[in-house]
């Protein structure tokens, strides 16, 4: 099939576009088909263009990409009606009686999502997501059709003003682009990306433009020459291939340019070519005679076959030294395969009718508006929105040989939410590849990751920076709201309690006296647990409760006197259910908030030791020990001050070594040890020495410079060790 032409067609007639449908999937209903243009053309009669045509030309373009993408007729004959609602205040019963109630549904679902106003403002564009979600739920081809409203669109913009040309051109890179690309049509995808950088950033567009065109013809020969290249080769072999070379799209040469930070110049692999081979085994076979005759470039070899992309994408991608020692990229799939790549879902609905349910393929919309009912926060929303319409992601195995696919720049961390939320929220580290690593490393594709985890760990608000998934972040901040909850409602008791025994009462004695549902209708609270928090979080006021429950009677001055009591203790508490609440980092930063602090790996500090910060360039603070090497050598206008903070109880790694007489059982002694005292041993390695010594590299967990001491003065202690020192 090989790239779509979406061009604009100011000829096109009904004829045509019977002709065109008529070639792919003839047994149609064409008389509907007329009919609906018949329809159309009517209701637009006398309407135009800002190109000066017709209006009916643009209906009819978009029925044509419609059928392009080889949609069923339902669609086709939507995207022919699809602004008569709008344009022409047609009532959807008229459709529904003079074609179908399926069709009148899609239409209806375009003219919804036509009225979204989409807006700037981050969290105005959620709630319009979410809308043109739910208005595409309920039969996903309405979003097919409006891609190609919006292709129609994109491709005659040069007829309207700038401003707006940017604003829609906007609107399709932050919307439409990456549904496309979710829905895996990447045809449109391609296209649409295209036509943005053609509006939004012309310059760049018109100058890649000019290089890619300037080259043309010389690279026309190097295209014929490699795919005459490749049939020779695979002639060898008896495999008959159908063998094409393209420039890549733009947009995608300009994403690598900004990527690599390089010029158009340094971009090699510019050239891209396809295979399209029968079966499966045809795939590899060819794959391995690509790899034999020209010299495959390491790490660029992709098998989305065995692993498929979320949105269902599958082909063999690998880049190879071609001729001339050009860099081009080879993509090898089935005819199958690459149907479903250029068109994504709406290969579902090809040349059938009547499947207008959600496919159990694409689950992933019906889980994000499930989702969406759970969340109150519109930027929350969006989020997860942006996260999982982010399609390319990368493949983790667990240590089992289970597959987990993760967005790029997933950590450790979000492996762990996606194996399990108890195991993303006991996760103290991972090992990647067998090798110990901090929970904010970045993964890579083809990484097998084993997390541990440790009953003591929680998470902490910290790791909203570190996790890169929508679901690692709405299951910690589940958790964080969920703690923030118990502190609070644990505070709220307490200064209940407090303050009603002040006033010689209790929550038992109200109770007993039938008060108790009083007071909470009182303060509008449906349950017990409602006022407590609330009292914790500060959200109502002890004074208010006691002063409504025990009206003011006798001395009064006594009373004022109580009152102040209770209410100094019920800051005390609530504020220090904040703070606990708070509690985020391990280290304080003098006068500021919400910095993004970590521990340096050359001297790893653990609380206890003398620290000091340093400030690093884009990747916020590093603490160092005062003892560290490293810092002596860094400029002293960098450092400020930190502090360990007090109410932060979390275990770090700490890397000793042991130095031992030879002896068995020496390891096992040791280890004993350290667990008689309750520390967690995270790895334990051996490495024989000369003169008959043992060294012996752990790494344990602990909560500070204190316990340490302890861990090796008990060890110390063992006749058999020679030496033990912090690494
Ligand atoms: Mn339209």
């Amino acid at each position: 099939m090989h790239r779509l032409d979406f061009s604009h067609e100011r000829d096109l007639s009904i004829d045509d576009l019977v002709r065109r449908v008529e070639s792919y999937y003839p047994e149609a209903n064409f008389p509907l088909l007329r009919k609906a243009y018949e329809f159309a053309e009517k209701a637009h009669k006398g309407q135009k263009r800002r190109s000066g045509e017709d209006f009916i030309i643009h209906p009819l373009n978009v029925a044509l990409t419609v059928g392009k993408l080889r949609m069923d007729l339902d669609s086709i004959i939507a995207g022919m009606l699809h602004d008569v609602i709008e344009d022409c205040d047609i009532a959807p019963e008229v459709i529904e009686q003079e074609f179908s109630s399926n069709i009148a549904q899609i239409v209806v679902g375009l003219t919804k999502i036509s009225k979204i106003k989409f807006k700037t403002r981050e969290e105005s564009q959620a709630e319009n997501f979410r809308k043109m979600i739910v208005a595409m739920a309920k039969d996903l081809r309405v979003i097919i059709v409006k891609l190609a409203d919006r292709m129609h669109n994109m491709r005659t913009l040069q007829y309207i003003s700038d401003g707006r040309q940017k604003s829609i051109a906007q609107e399709t890179l932050d919307i439409y682009i990456p549904l496309a690309s979710r829905l895996g049509i990447n045809s449109v995808k391609g296209e649409l990306e295209d036509l943005c950088l053609r509006f939004l950033k012309p310059d760049i567009y018109y100058q890649l433009a000019e290089k890619v065109a300037m080259k043309k013809s010389e690279r026309d020969v190097y295209i014929r020459e490699v795919v005459d290249l490749i049939q020779e080769k695979l002639q060898e072999y008896s495999l008959t291939a159908e063998v094409k070379g393209r420039p890549k799209h733009f947009y995608s040469i300009y994403k690598k340019m900004t990527a690599r930070d390089v010029d158009f110049e340094q971009i090699q692999d510019i050239l891209a070519f396809r295979l399209i081979v029968s079966n499966i085994t045809e795939c590899y076979k060819a794959l391995g005679i690509i790899h034999s005759s020209f010299t495959p470039i390491p790490g660029r070899f992709k098998d989305y076959i065995a692993i498929p992309k979320v949105n269902n994408y599958q082909s063999l991608h690998t880049t190879v030294v071609g001729p001339k020692a050009e860099r081009i990229e080879i993509q090898v799939r089935t005819t199958e395969m690459d149907q479903v790549a250029e068109t994504g879902v709406a290969a579902h609905w090809r040349y059938k009718e009547g499947a207008a349910s959600i496919p159990s393929k694409l689950g992933w919309v019906q889980e994000l508006l499930e989702f969406n009912y759970d969340l109150k926060n519109n930027s929350e929303f969006m989020d997860i929105v942006k996260n999982d319409l982010d399609v390319g992601g990368i493949f983790i195995f667990t240590p089992n040989g289970d597959v987990r696919e993760l967005r790029h720049g997933s950590t450790p961390l979000d492996f762990a939410y996606a194996v399990h939320t108890e195991i993303g929220n006991s996760c103290v580290g991972a090992k990647i590849n067998g090798k110990m690593v901090p929970i904010r490393s970045r993964l890579k594709s083809g990484d097998t990751v084993e997390i541990l985890t440790s009953k003591n760990q929680t998470p902490s608000k910290d790791w909203l920076n570190i996790v890169k998934t929508s679901r690692a972040r709405s299951k910690i901040r589940q958790w964080l709201q969920k703690a923030e909850r118990e502190i609070n409602r644990d505070a709220g008791i307490s200064i209940l309690d407090k303050g009603l025994r002040v006033f010689s009462s209790s929550i038992k004695a109200l109770k007993k006296k039938n008060m108790w549902n009083g007071v909470l209708e009182q303060f509008h609270c449906k349950s017990e647990d409602e006022l407590y928090v609330n009292l914790g979080s500060g959200k109502l006021s002890i004074k208010d409760i006691i002063s409504k429950t025990f009206p003011p009677e006798g001395d009064e001055q006594e009373s004022e006197k109580k009152m102040e009591v209770i209410e100094s203790y019920s800051e005390k508490l609530s504020q220090k259910a904040r703070q606990k609440s708070s509690k985020k980092n391990a280290i304080i930063v003098d006068g500021m908030d919400d910095l993004m602090v970590r521990m340096a790996r050359c001297c790893n500090p653990i609380p206890g030791d003398q620290v000091i910060g340093y400030i690093t360039r884009g990747r916020g603070i590093t603490v160092h020990t005062h003892q560290c090497n490293r810092i002596n050598a860094r400029e002293v206008s960098r450092e400020i001050d930190v502090s360990w903070n007090e109410e932060f109880s979390f275990t770090h790694p700490v890397n000793i070594r042991v130095v031992t007489h030879d002896k068995p059982g020496v390891l096992s002694l040791i280890s004993r040890r350290i667990n008689e005292i309750n520390i967690n041993i995270r790895s334990a390695t051996a490495k024989s020495m000369p003169d008959r010594k043992g060294s012996f590299l752990f790494e344990i967990e602990v909560k500070d410079y204190s316990e340490l001491l302890k861990v090796i003065n008990s060890i110390e202690a063992l006749e058999e060790v020679i030496s033990v020192t912090r690494i």
